[in-house]
């Protein structure tokens, strides 16, 4: 069910429970503001997910409320982890959703990295 990205954040979210440890995920990358970890129901062979550490609903979020430090290390951390897996030279995909006609499903920022094949028309048609 995609969620009202104007509600405030809601704590109990699936990602924040990741970020607290309190369930596990296939970490990554991991620095001061970013965690990385693989996207449990991949729809790439590769198919990671980027969060910022701060509590943050969407990208309306954030880019309105967070400071240029957390804006540019998370901005630089969605690079590495697209570097580090090696997704350059072939190309990578990213995306991000935010609010109902989006279809986002997490309250917490997140960025998908899709590569590992030609992804074909950028929205379904
Ligand atoms: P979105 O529709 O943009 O909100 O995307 C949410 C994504 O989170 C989906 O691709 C899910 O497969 C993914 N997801 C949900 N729960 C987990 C989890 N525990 N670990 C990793 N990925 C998850």
């Amino acid at each position: 069910m995609p969620i009202d990205a104007t509600l405030p954040y809601d704590p109990d979210n699936i990602f924040a429970k990741i970020l607290r440890g309190e369930i596990p995920s296939k970490t990554v990358y991991e620095d001061e503001h970013a965690l990385a970890f693989h996207d449990v129901n991949p729809q790439a062979p590769q198919h990671i997910l980027v969060i910022p550490k701060g509590a943050y609903v969407s990208w309306d979020d954030f880019s309105a409320h967070a400071p240029d430090a957390e804006i540019a290390g998370f901005v630089r951390a969605v690079g590495t982890v697209a570097r580090n897996a090696g997704m350059v030279a072939e190309g990578y995909r990213l995306l991000a959703n935010i609010g109902q006609q989006s279809g986002q499903e997490v309250p917490h920022l997140h960025v998908h990295i899709f590569a590992g094949k030609p992804l074909g028309p950028m929205l379904v048609r």
